[in-house]
């Protein structure tokens, strides 16, 4: 059953070719960490990233080299850029000069109004969009000290202002985020921004760290929204290799169900005292094995063939481990046996099979009959040496009875 969340009506704009708001699928952003000066290094990220699952990138814009860099990157560029500006408006100015797709502004950082105007203005007569990128760390100081500090009734008026000098100049074409590293703080500013304006939202968590606290974190907030169906796009703000931002964002989005799929979702149970192999390690390495290939299927790692098939029966190709040897199913369809060293290899070369020609045909290509016979016989030996409670549970419960009698 395939599960839906209602989202939140947005207006529809466009970064490039990618639409973001009005209903549309939900993007992936991230941030190029080379100097934007260095075209071929900036270039080489980017590629990188699109392989990963980013629609759109940003790159800093900071000083007039770099915009020159921009006007190398940008027609080379596979995906939309956009040029983040913080300090100078001339900046704007010079990176749509230089072709980028659309801008970022912190509202905390250009400040005067006339500048911020004839930005908009601007990229109004070019048609560019603008996010108004509000960060709580970078707050306007009129608003800290109004509000006593970072709250999300700041963030939201600093984005109102903006968005007042915008339309002063009859610019209609912009975004919003507003980002903090504390969570809660984060989510309650988009919840009370989504209330007060139908503008396409950006969410992420700012400066939420190194992976795996830094995913979570990211994760916790930008989730939370999604499910209760804010946000037109995301980014992870990770103290990693950029690459690992977009393979998250894209992550995300496939397991809330709101991107198509475009990689493997690897399944793995937890292991327990029933598995035959080191789940861990067969999982890890059938990761590294599909890596960013485009193989939108489900694949199964199980650590024992007593409950593994029938556990990941939902999955369209799976392995477990029984007696030194691997079983592939298929949709829960016992296929092949192969020895425990060939089990990646085993796994991947069925999902290219699957992916090229459909669970029928790898069904149908499979001695079903030889391989059921095998599991079942691996099965019965298991659970023949292990018995039912491989985990030791009922004699546990006696020691603890015994224990609490005492
Ligand atoms: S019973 Fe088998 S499949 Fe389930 S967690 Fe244990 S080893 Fe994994």
């Amino acid at each position: 059953m395939t599960v839906m969340f209602e989202r939140r009506a947005t207006r529809l704009i466009h970064v490039g070719k990618v639409p973001v708001g009005g209903g549309t699928p939900i993007t992936v952003q991230s941030m190029t960490t080379t100097k934007t000066a260095d075209v071929e290094g900036t270039l080489q990220q980017i590629y990188a990233l699109a392989a990963a699952g980013c629609d759109i990138v940003r790159c800093t814009c900071n000083e007039a080299e770099v915009a020159e860099g921009l006007a190398q990157i940008v027609p080379r560029s596979p995906i939309p850029v956009i040029a983040d500006i913080h300090h100078q408006y001339k900046m704007a100015l010079a990176a749509m000069e230089a072709g980028v797709h659309g801008l970022r502004l912190n509202p905390g950082n250009i400040r005067r109004p006339e500048h911020i105007k004839a930005v908009a203005a601007e990229a109004k007569a070019r048609a560019l969009p603008i996010r108004i990128g509000v960060n709580g760390g970078s707050l306007d100081p009129a608003l800290y000290e109004k509000y006593g500090g970072i709250a999300p009734e700041a963030m939201v008026e600093s984005a109102l202002q903006e968005i007042a000098f915008f339309e002063e100049v009859d610019f209609h074409d912009y975004k919003i985020s507003v980002k903090a590293s504390n969570v809660p703080l984060m989510v309650e500013a988009y919840r009370q921004l989504s209330e007060v304006t139908d503008a396409p939202l950006h969410l992420g968590v700012t400066e939420a760290g190194p992976p795996p606290a830094g995913l979570v974190k990211a994760t916790a907030g930008i989730a939370t929204l999604l499910l209760e169906g804010i946000g037109d796009t995301i980014r992870y703000s990770l103290t990693a290799d950029p690459v690992e931002e977009a393979r998250a964002g894209r992550q995300l989005l496939e397991s809330l169900g709101l991107r198509e799929r475009k990689n493997v979702d690897l399944i793995a149970c937890p292991s327990c005292g029933r598995a035959e192999v080191d789940v861990i390690d067969v999982a890890t390495r059938a990761m590294k094995a599909f890596g960013d290939r485009e193989i939108p299927l489900q694949v199964a790692v199980m650590g024992c063939v007593v409950n593994g098939p029938g556990e990941a029966r939902e999955a369209d190709l799976g392995i477990a481990a029984g007696n030194k040897r691997g079983h592939l199913f298929v949709k829960g369809r016992n296929v092949a046996v192969v020895r425990e060293e060939d089990m990646v290899d085993a796994l991947v070369e069925w999902a290219e099979f699957i992916h090229e020609h459909g669970v029928d045909a790898a069904i149908a290509r499979a001695d079903t009959t030889l391989a059921e016979r095998e599991a079942a016989k691996d099965r019965s030996a298991l659970l023949a040496e292990k018995g039912a409670d491989a985990n030791h549970a009922t004699e546990r419960i006696v020691e603890i009875r015994r224990t609490v009698g005492e």
